[in-house]
C-alpha cells in the first residue's frame, strides 16, 4: 500500500505521538484489535491483543465500536466481520496480509473433496475447518453441518464432530489435523490424506477416521528436530513448547504443545531460571523474551510470518486517520449469504468450546 508522503515523513516517534493522538478522538468509537503476532509497534497500541479465538470473542463483544481495526490476516478480519455487531465497520490496515495457508484450499477444491468423500460415507462425514481459512470456505462447512476450530479447542471440536458421524475432513492444516487426531487417540493408519493437487484414490481412504487437507503453515514448519536436538545439547533440561502446527516429529519432542495462548502460559508458568524454547513465529517469542527476564526464554529457530509483518505503526496511523476523516480505508465486506453459513460454522465452535 503507499503511505501519503505526510506519514512516510514522520519519524517513528511522530507516528506513534499521532496514532495516541487519533485514538484518544476516536475513543469508544474505534477497538483495535492485534493478534499476538503482530509487530511490537502495533501490539502496544492494541485495545486487546490475543490468538484467533481470543480475538473472534472481542470482536463480538466490541458492542461499543462503529470501527474494529483489526491487525493481523485477512481470515481474521474476516471473522470479525462476521461476528460484529450488525453497523460495526471492519478495516484491515495491510490490505494485503492474507495467510498463505488459508490460501491453499478455495470452494472448488474442498467441494471436491467433499463429493467423494460424502460418496464414500454417505452422511457419516463432518467437515471441521480451521480458523486460518477463507470465509467461503467456513462457509461452506458451515452449510455442511460442520464448525471451525482453532489450536486452542481442535481437540474439543474433533469430540464434537465423532458425537455426530464417524468420520472428519479437515482443512486447511494437514499438521494441526494429524496432532489433534493423534492426540485424540485415532490410529495413524485411520489418518488420510487429501491432496488437492493430486486427489488419493478414493478406495485408499476408505478405512480412515480423519481425513486432512495437505495444507501448511511455513512458518511452523520450518521447526525441525534438528532445532529442538541443539536447543536440549545447548540447554539440557531446557524446556521446548511448540504450535501443534508443527510437524509431529517435533510435537512429539516437545515438552509442551500448545496453541498461541497455551504457549504463553507455559512460559508463565516455568519456574525462575528456565531455560525454554518456543517453536512459533518470532515476533512472539522475542516479546516473551524480554517480558520474562527472569527467564531465558529463545527461538526454537527465527521464523517470521511475512504476512503478519505487513502491518506497522504506519500503516495503522493511516486507517486511523481514514476513519477520522470519513473516509476509511481496507473496509473488510463478505456478501450476506456467505457470513451467514460462515458464522453458522463460527458460532457451532463457540458454543462447543
Ligand atoms: S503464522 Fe502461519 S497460519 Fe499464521 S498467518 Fe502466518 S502463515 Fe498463516
Amino acid at each position: 500500500m503507499n503511505l501519503p508522503a505526510y506519514i512516510s515523513a514522520y519519524s517513528d516517534e511522530e507516528v506513534f505521538a499521532h496514532i495516541e493522538q487519533a485514538k484518544r478522538q476516536l475513543g469508544s468509537d474505534v477497538t483495535i484489535l492485534a493478534h499476538y503476532y503482530q509487530r511490537d509497534e502495533v501490539v502496544r497500541f492494541a485495545d486487546f491483543q490475543g490468538d484467533s479465538l481470543e480475538l473472534s470473542r472481542q470482536a463480538a463483544r466490541a458492542t461499543q465500536a462503529k470501527y474494529i481495526v483489526f491487525c493481523g490476516v485477512t481470515f481474521m478480519s474476516e471473522t470479525a466481520a462476521i461476528l460484529c455487531q450488525p453497523g460495526t465497520i471492519v478495516i484491515q490496515p495491510a490490505a494485503a496480509a492474507l495467510c498463505p495457508m488459508a490460501q491453499m484450499a478455495d470452494v472448488e477444491g474442498v467441494s471436491a473433496a467433499w463429493g467423494a468423500l460424502s460418496a464414500l460415507w454417505p452422511n457419516d462425514i463432518i467437515p471441521i475447518t480451521y480458523q486460518n481459512s477463507t470465509a467461503d470456505v467456513k462457509a461452506f462447512v458451515g452449510q455442511k453441518d460442520g464448525a471451525v476450530c482453532t489450536s486452542a479447542n481442535a481437540e474439543r471440536l474433533f469430540r464434537w464432530a465423532f458425537a455426530r458421524r464417524k468420520h472428519i475432513l479437515f482443512i486447511p492444516d494437514e499438521h494441526l489435523g494429524t496432532n489433534t487426531a493423534l492426540a485424540y487417540g485415532i490410529k495413524r493408519e485411520e489418518i488420510g490424506l487429501w491432496d488437492p493437487l493430486e486427489p488419493p484414490a478414493i478406495e485408499t481412504l476408505r478405512n480412515c477416521r480423519v481425513v486432512v487437507w495437505k495444507g501448511y503453515c511455513h512458518v511452523h514448519t520450518h521447526f525441525s528436530v534438528q532445532d529442538v536436538a541443539r536447543g536440549k545439547s545447548l540447554h539440557p533440561g531446557a524446556l521446548v513448547v511448540v504450535h501443534p502446527e508443527c510437524r509431529h516429529e517435533v510435537v512429539e519432542l516437545a515438552d509442551v504443545v500448545g496453541s498461541t495462548s497455551g504457549i504463553i502460559r507455559a512460559v508463565e508458568q516455568a519456574p525462575t531460571g528456565a531455560v525454554i524454547y518456543v517453536g512459533t513465529e518470532w515476533h512472539l517469542v522475542n516479546r516473551l523474551h524480554y517480558m520474562h527476564p527472569d527467564k531465558l526464554v529463545l527461538p526454537l529457530r527465527r521464523s517470521v510470518c511475512s504476512t503478519m509483518a505487513m502491518t506497522n505503526a504506519r500503516n495503522l496511523l493511516y486507517a486511523l486517520h481514514g476513519i477520522s476523516a470519513g473516509r476509511p480505508q481496507g473496509i473488510i465486506s463478505i456478501d450476506e449469504a456467505t457470513a451467514h453459513w460462515a458464522r453458522v460454522a463460527l458460532e457451532r465452535m463457540l458454543e462447543a468450546s
